[in-house]
């Protein structure tokens, strides 16, 4: 018996060994955070007062507020069983990283206390001078600095024998480059909110102080069970499958999209949830994907920068609570090829502090005048960088989604659907130039309000789709922090309501009407993005051939993709709206291509030694029973003269000889990927990336070719490594 096939009768649900009783969500929610309410009761009002205008109007806090608020937070995490805390932040390399501190100090010699200081709670200093800074740091200033970011709740996280008040901080150089994902968020939020109320002021609202962009991130993910995980090395080092036959069921059947949640996936979720629900984090759905033991879960929208911790947290609770049940969790883009990768839906729109939000249609026709500026800065947006759009989701696992007929393609263009497409058409073509209070906008298609979120058809293949309220940015892959994507957009679309204020302002300038410029702005901008609006399906061949026709990039490899963080032009837009220096765009750059080009060596070499120490010896044992097989017949047949089909011996001897050829075709091909992984070692990354792109990677797809085809007629109990009829359909 194989190791696999002994391992099979291991597989089992776990049973719960204590039933708890489930509380009521609201009795806990947001328990282990310090939480703005949590605050006000800790701290003293003018202090309060203080923290809500720093965080509203970026008015500094004095240090003896700081240790005010410091000495609340200790002392609730200490009431709540904390003893250490940490600066949690995010690093541009994708996790989150964090160097944990205890509350104690020496009161005398051998005696300490709890302590905690304004000045720790304001700024950290880890030695983190290993993570990448891609050159902004030189070794001789290697240090980088922590500092707290009051707009996202410290919280607590508990490990069996301890726990850990996690505060969540920004990372910067000594010279205050931005070192990690967060602060460049901030900073494009700052970007949007001033040129939103741009906007809104020339629409005559006074009272909005503060606009901001919503997320709700859409997390799919696959659950396999821990056992195969474990005697699956590329699982284990890369996060997919490197070799693998498809099982003769896959999803075709589409058997498991929204399907009952299996009994053990289902307490998974229950206990996900609850651990969020304690971090404040409103997970609100849960529900099987299209692929096999693939599964999503889906917050309720929050302010982007909440939204974006929260999901790197509900990435991590994923992780951890999935080994509780025996399971992991995989995040990667593409765990099992051929079966559906995973996303990360963004929904993405903009609110005010009134409680509006600025991509729902509204009731009058100026509101409505209002929402299609704003949908016209959005198009404006995606029209002139899509190559941003596509570089915010750049990554090795990415790669194997985009354009791969399950995802958005890697050509970024916008989805509206029918109704709003009518309503833009009638808009270009004039038929309506003018709106007055009294004139709801009569479009031949009934009155503008009714067109709202209802009657939105859905496409699912667009990249960029509106969905009544908001936009969907479908490109992000499943592993990805969502800050960058976030970010990028942000900056964008400040960039074009920018424009259009400058627009509406130079019409208005020269005695037209404000409705009537509005529309004429509107309507100049539909006219110059038509390109970049589609409403057929994304994933069809005419597509490809459609946006070429327009001019639309279709950027297939990771590397190109990342090269519009360096372009001028864009370097410049970020610099304007001070998002990125040139230098932190630079370092990005360099950073994610070299991380490309170490994902796919690491890659690499693990199918090296996984086809030498498994997949050869493997089919190297069954070639052996074949050919003991064939001498055996060959000598009964001449010592005994034993009768054999001649065609039975033909068929025995062809057997044979395949299974050879393949074990030559896999050991030839990657033989020929080491020599290719030597070679790459001594370009220059760019170049590198490109050899990876254009050359290793199809290499290791044929090696996995010839694997798959071997694994499929070696004997089964030859055959150590899990399928994917194992991972993928055993409960
Ligand atoms: P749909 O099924 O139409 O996509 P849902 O209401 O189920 O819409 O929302 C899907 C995701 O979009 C959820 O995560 C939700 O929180 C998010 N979402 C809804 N409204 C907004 C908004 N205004 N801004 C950002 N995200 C939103
Ligand atoms: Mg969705």
């Amino acid at each position: 018996m194989s190791i696999r096939q002994k391992l099979l009768f291991k597989i089992k649900s776990v049973e719960l060994k204590k039933v708890i009783a489930p509380k009521k969500v609201s009795t806990y929610f947001g328990q282990d955070t310090f939480s703005i309410e949590v605050m006000r009761k800790h701290v003293s009002k003018k202090t309060f007062d203080a923290f809500k205008l720093w965080i509203a109007e970026g008015k500094t806090i004095s240090l003896v507020q700081a240790n005010e608020i410091a000495n609340a937070m200790k002392n609730w995490a200490i009431v709540k069983g904390a003893t250490y805390y940490t600066h949690w932040f995010q690093p541009m390399t994708g996790l989150t990283a964090e160097k944990h501190d205890s509350f104690i100090s020496f009161v005398g010699p051998g005696k300490v206390i709890e302590k905690f200081s304004g000045n720790k709670l304001i700024q950290g200093e880890p030695d983190a001078s290993s993570f990448p800074s891609g050159g902004i740091r030189a070794t001789f200033e290697a240090r980088g600095y922590t500092a707290w970011d009051p707009t996202s709740p410290a919280f607590i996280i508990e490990s069996k024998l301890g726990k850990t008040l996690c505060i969540p901080t920004i990372f910067v150089s000594y010279h205050g480059e931005a070192l990690d994902k967060k602060l460049p968020l901030l900073r494009s939020e700052d970007a949007l909110n001033i040129a939103a109320l741009g906007l809104l002021k020339l629409f005559g609202h006074k009272y909005t102080k503060k606009v901001f962009s919503t997320c709700g991130a859409e997390q799919e993910y696959f659950l396999i069970d821990k056992n195969y995980y474990n005697l699956r090395q590329d699982l284990i080092m890369a996060g997919r499958t490197l070799i693998g036959a498809l099982s003769p069921k896959g999803q075709q059947l589409e058997d498991q999209y929204f399907g009952t949640i299996k009994e053990r996936v289902l307490n998974y979720m229950f206990e996900v949830a609850e651990d969020a629900y304690k971090l404040g984090i409103p997970v609100m759905t849960r529900h099987n994907e299209v692929a096999p033991h693939q599964y999503e879960f889906a917050p309720i929208f929050e302010e982007s920068n909440i939204a974006a911790d929260h999901n790197q947290l509900l990435m991590e609770l994923m992780k951890k609570i999935a080994l509780r049940h025996g399971l992991v969790c995989l995040l990667h883009e593409k765990p099992f090829a051929g079966v559906n990768g995973s996303g990360k839906h963004l929904n993405w729109s903009l609110a005010d502090d009134l409680g509006n939000n600025l991509l729902n249609p509204g009731q009058t026709p100026e509101d409505n005048l209002q929402f299609l500026a704003i949908l016209s800065a959005v198009l404006r947006a995606v029209y002139l960088h899509g190559d941003l759009l596509r570089a915010s989701v750049a990554l090795a696992g990415n790669e194997h989604r985009l354009g791969a007929n399950e995802a958005p393609p890697a050509i970024i263009s916008v989805f509206l659907g029918e109704q709003l497409t009518h309503i833009l058409n009638m808009i270009e073509k004039g038929v309506k130039s003018k709106v007055s209070k009294s004139d709801i906008i009569d479009l031949g298609i009934g009155r503008l309000p009714k067109f709202n979120k209802d009657t939105t058809d859905r496409n699912r293949t667009s990249p960029f789709a509106f969905t009544g309220t908001k936009f969907e940015f479908r490109a992000v892959g499943s592993s990805q922090n969502i800050s960058t994507p976030i970010a990028i957009i942000n900056t964008i679309i400040a960039e074009s309501l920018d424009y259009v204020v400058g627009q509406i302002k130079k019409v208005t300038s020269v005695g037209e009407d404000f409705n009537a410029a509005v529309l004429k702005v509107i309507s100049g901008i539909i006219k110059e993005t038509k390109d970049i609006r589609f409403e057929g399906n994304n994933y069809s061949e005419q597509w490809i051939k459609e946006a070429k026709k327009r001019g639309l990039p279709n950027i297939a490899a990771t590397y190109s993709a990342l090269e519009a963080l360096i372009k001028k032009e864009n370097i410049l837009l970020f610099e304007k709206y001070k998002v990125f220096s040139k230098e932190e765009l630079v370092a990005r750059y360099h950073i994610w291509v070299n991380m490309y080009n170490l994902t796919l060596e690491i890659e690499a070499n693990v199918l090296n030694e996984m086809v030498n120490a498994s997949v050869v010896p493997a089919g190297y044992k069954y070639e052996r029973l074949l050919s003991c097989a064939l001498d055996k017949l060959v000598r009964l047949k001449k010592s005994v003269g034993l009768k054999v089909n001649a065609a039975a011996l033909i068929d025995k001897k062809a057997h044979l000889s395949e299974v050879v050829s393949s074990i030559y075709y896999v050991r030839k091909n990657t033989l020929a990927m080491v020599k290719l992984l030597a070679q790459a070692k001594k370009m220059k990354d760019e170049k590198r990336s490109e050899v990876y792109f254009y050359r290793l990677k199809p290499l290791m797809e044929h090696i996995r070719k010839h694997v798959d085809q071997l694994e499929c007629v070696v004997a089964d109990d030859a055959w150590d490594l899990p399928k994917y009829r194992e991972m993928l359909f055993i409960k």
